[in-house]
């Protein structure tokens, strides 16, 4: 067994470095140890934010997204085009298209997808305000959901539960990717690409 190297304390913040997505426990030690070298520049500012995270950070009540106000900044921000309501998984998958500022409208963050092998029905989703939501000047509801199983299953759901308000329901296309090689790509993706091809 390996010889223990540091101190308890610097063990606890390797072991909870490690607990991070993307990080095992040698890029966690990577971490740990430039932490402690750039105490100053870093790891201080770093455990201040981390404080603050812990103790303003709530979830909108509105649209299921994270910031230090509820409503949310994005809920609350007059230039945006609350008629295009767009419907994403998580917190990443919105942060990921505001990187891309794709899209001016409103955001309804589900929180997961609709998984009936591990037991995440409609309940355990953020689902309870939406129709409300949509009723309230929604003119057309964009589903940006992954197009794997369960997202697609979870568009189907709330297809149908928007079905009543009559608002116009729209899906991201499915195809080629920018840069992307035909050769490289699955069957899936091909069949996709070419059964919703445009006119130029
Ligand atoms: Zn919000």
């Amino acid at each position: 067994m390996a010889e223990r190297v540091a101190g308890p304390e610097i063990e606890r913040l390797i072991q909870l470095l490690a607990r991070l997505p993307g990080l095992g426990p040698r890029s966690a030690r990577r971490a740990a140890l430039h932490l402690i070298r750039k105490r100053e520049e870093l790891l201080s500012p770093l455990s201040d934010a981390l404080v603050v995270a812990r103790e303003r950070i709530v979830t909108c009540s509105t649209c299921g997204s994270i910031d230090t106000s509820d409503p949310c900044t994005i809920c609350r921000d007059g230039r945006r085009d609350a008629t295009v309501l767009v419907i994403v998984e998580t917190i990443s998958d919105l942060w990921a298209l505001e990187r891309a500022k794709v899209i001016n409208g409103q955001y309804h963050v589900l929180g997961g997808t609709l998984s009936p092998l591990d037991g995440i029905g409609p309940k355990d989703l953020n689902l309870s305000n939406l129709v409300a939501r949509v009723e309230q000047g929604v003119r057309e509801v964009i589903l940006a959901v992954n197009a794997t199983v369960d997202g697609q299953t979870t568009a189907h759901y709330i297809t149908d539960i928007l079905k009543m308000t009559g608002v116009k329901i729209s899906r991201l296309a499915h195809g080629v990717p920018v840069g992307g090689e035909l050769d490289y790509l699955d069957e899936g993706t091909l069949s996709a690409a070419m059964r919703q091809r445009s006119s130029l």
